[in-house]
């Protein structure tokens, strides 16, 4: 089986123990697999990247002996090949310039009387679907239900997830019609993760479960796209002590790499896989986890 993953960190800053855990749970399902592991920097939404983070988490994942197959991908370096997908997208009439602010989406919902959790972005009511009325373009989204009619797709979108099993999501109603290129003229995640993912041949992702709910709209894009869908995989989530998913946004510690085997048994626990003893060279601990892993499938 030809199998190539990868790991995908934005460099915002430096890994800590949550990116860890997803580095790992990806390079040992490619090592299990007797696939290749790439390292993809997701650096698209520039205001939030840190200068040399990319080359502090390349160092970071070395340290634990984990080196990408092939060259670092940078997406900052890959506008073209988002612009012909958008265009594609754009020529097939399935994205549309949209001119509202946040402000104004946030305004329609609440005059729709649709309330927003928190952490969730507002689901985009529609506004410009049939046309800017005057507005000056500032975005460009997806026409989700055209795609989901004009190619048929289920709906809701189902697809299965190789831990957390069947997965569904009603994609017009739950996300609606999505960001491709930000007001800022910033490509989206969703927009350059699937044609990444499609460019580097990934067939199987394994990420953190906090990316579980980008999954159904990532497999509207592949088909709007015309590229394949990979198998995907979410690993459980490392929390902090209170209680919370741990990012760089709530202020996780970076990895102290001064001791790289005691931060990947730390890591590999968080996978269920069993700890190896200190001093156990780092390459015996690697070949423990990737048989663990295998045997675990
Ligand atoms: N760059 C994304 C992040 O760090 C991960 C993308 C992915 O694995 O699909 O959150």
């Amino acid at each position: 089986m030809t199998y190539i993953g990868r790991f995908a960190p934005s460099p915002t800053g430096p890994l800590h123990a949550g990116s860890l855990v997803a580095a790992l749970a990806s390079w040992l399902d490619a090592r299990a697999h007797n696939g290749q592991w790439l390292v993809r920097m997701e650096d698209v939404d520039t205001p939030r990247c840190i200068p040399g983070a990319d080359q502090t988490i390349l160092q970071q994942l070395k340290l634990c002996g984990l080196v990408s197959d092939a060259p670092v991908m940078y997406q900052s370096q890959r506008n073209e090949a988002y612009q012909t997908a958008l265009d594609t997208l754009i020529a097939k009439d399935w994205a549309y310039p949209c001119g509202c602010s946040r402000k104004e989406i946030e305004d329609t919902q609440a005059q729709l009387g649709h309330t927003r959790e928190r952490h969730t972005a507002a689901v985009y009511p529609g506004t410009c679907r049939d046309g800017l009325n005057g507005k000056a373009p500032r975005a460009w989204r997806l026409n989700v239900q055209r795609v989901i009619d004009d190619l048929q797709l289920p709906t809701p979108m189902t697809w299965q997830d190789r831990l957390l099993g069947d997965q569904r999501q009603d994609v017009p109603h739950e996300v609606g019609d999505f960001v491709l290129r930000r007001a800022d003229g910033l490509w989206a995640y969703q927009l350059a993760v699937v044609v990444d993912d499609a460019a580097q041949g990934i067939t199987h992702i394994v990420r953190g479960e906090d990316l579980t709910d980008n999954t159904a709209r990532q497999i509207v894009l592949q088909r709007a796209l015309g590229l394949p869908t990979p198998s995907y995989m979410h690993t459980p989530l490392v929390l902090g002590e209170n209680g919370e998913k741990l990012s760089k946004q709530n202020g996780a510690q970076a990895l102290d790499l001064a001791n790289p085997l005691q931060a990947l048994n730390q890591a590999a626990q968080a996978l269920g896989l069993p700890a190896t003893p200190a001093h156990t060279p780092m390459v015996q601990a690697l070949t423990v986890w990737i048989d663990a892993w295998g045997a675990a499938q």
